[in-house]
């Protein structure tokens, strides 16, 4: 839930940019353009009406619909494909991934700025004249799709698993089992994967995650530590072919000098990651979090007032990710939480009073702040001995 708010927050800009970027393409260098071509029409594409049979339909902007929907999903297997087989874009993709259970949640996890790699990746469709609108849609529609379909709770579903993506074949997608890895890549329909050779069917209990465990819940970590990986063989690495072969190499190539090159399947029994911690501090965790998303999402509703400034914003949202960061560690059991979430508890009041001052929190919000703060303190000071620290020492404390 954590990397679903940070990308919340980074999907905006990207967004919008990224619809600047095709429009500009779509309307300057279109092959309707550059040729001179009348454009094909998608508006009303459908009509309703009250009375029966209540829709009406226009053959040809409702086939152009269909055509481009196919297109989007195509694009999209080979775009989701290629995440899994070249490093630099696999860094992006693998937090979708290293989750080890599968829910509705998992939906919401995924890499912060892996849609730049995305809707980079789509930008050949401005070039064929396909509206920025009809590119958005059809877009939306492939990920609106692939929310239902990250479920352990729906069976196989008999002749839609020939054609569509389906709980079952993308619980496969998620395995970490040798012959489920690199499989059903596919947003919406499965034919893809059938017709490139990459389908598998769900047969095998499946083992979820990846296959070197990601010992940590701090949300930057899940979105980082595949490319601090990469970085340290790179640094690692004498020769400079090497080097720059890592970023595009299939995710598992190692060069020789460093070691055996060959992907290590992790034990099928493997226990889930869950690091010591009492009750009372992962329940402290659990309540921050709360507190933190409710900042966050507040900064993502801010993001469309332009009169909120741009400097605010950024504190806003740097306290969200400051704030879900000390909750990974938390739920952790890092060594460092401690200090960090004191300084936490202490700095947002002091936010809190400024935010006030500049005319952005009513009075009472501004209290209820403080309050929540100097409550949350007691609790810390209360529960001081149920952070223990004692999984401290990882990796994750370079990300904090
Ligand atoms: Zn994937
Ligand atoms: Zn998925």
């Amino acid at each position: 839930m954590s990397t679903g708010i940070l990308f919340l927050l980074v999907g905006v800009p990207t967004l919008f940019g990224a619809l600047i970027v095709y429009d500009w393409i779509e309307s300057h260098f279109s092959i309707f353009h550059l040729f001179g071509w009348k454009p094909i029409p998608y508006e009303n594409a459908m009509q309703f009406h009250g009375v029966f049979p209540y829709v009406s339909i226009s053959v040809v902007p409702f086939l152009y619909w269909v055509a481009v929907l196919f297109l989007v999903d195509l694009l999209y297997y080979w775009f989701h494909r290629l995440s899994h087989e070249i490093n630099f874009l696999w860094g992006s993709h693998v937090t979708h991934h290293s989750s080890e259970q599968f829910n509705l949640a998992v939906s919401f996890r995924g890499g912060c700025f892996q849609r730049v790699f995305e809707y980079a990746f789509f930008m050949p469709l401005a070039f064929l004249g396909i509206n920025w609108l009809m590119f958005l849609v059809a877009h939306r529609i492939l990920k609106l799709y692939q929310f239902w379909v990250h479920t352990a709770a729906i069976p196989e579903l008999g002749f839609l698993e020939y054609f569509m993506v389906t709980p079952s074949n993308h619980r496969v997608h998620h395995g970490r089992n040798p012959q489920y890895i690199d499989k059903n890549h596919g947003g919406i329909f499965i034919i893809w994967d059938r017709m490139f050779g990459t389908y598998e069917p769900e047969r095998e209990k499946i083992n979820y995650g990846i296959t070197n465990q990601l010992q940590s819940f701090n949300p930057l970590w899940m979105t980082f530590h595949y490319y601090a990986q990469l970085w340290r063989e790179t640094l690692a690495t004498p020769s400079l072919k090497n080097k720059i072969k890592l970023w595009f190499a299939k995710p598992g190539w190692k060069p020789p000098e460093l070691g055996p090159n060959e992907i290590v399947y992790s034990d099928p029994g493997r226990p889930d990651y869950d690091p010591p911690l009492a009750r009372p501090a992962k329940l402290y965790g659990i309540v921050q979090f709360f507190a933190v998303s409710a900042a966050g999402l507040l900064a993502y509703s801010l993001a469309h007032d332009s009169a909120f400034g741009i400097g605010r914003l950024m504190i806003l949202i740097g306290f969200t990710v400051y704030g879900l960061t000390v909750v990974g560690g938390i739920l952790d059991s890092r060594s460092w939480v401690f200090p960090a979430e004191l300084l936490r508890l202490v700095l947002i009041p002091l936010i809190a009073v400024i935010v006030h001052m500049s005319g952005f929190l009513e009075v009472e919000l501004m209290l209820g702040v403080m309050g929540y703060c100097g409550v949350s303190l007691v609790a810390l000071a209360l529960l001081r001995k149920s952070f223990t620290g004692e999984s401290g020492g990882d990796p994750s404390v370079l990300a904090a």
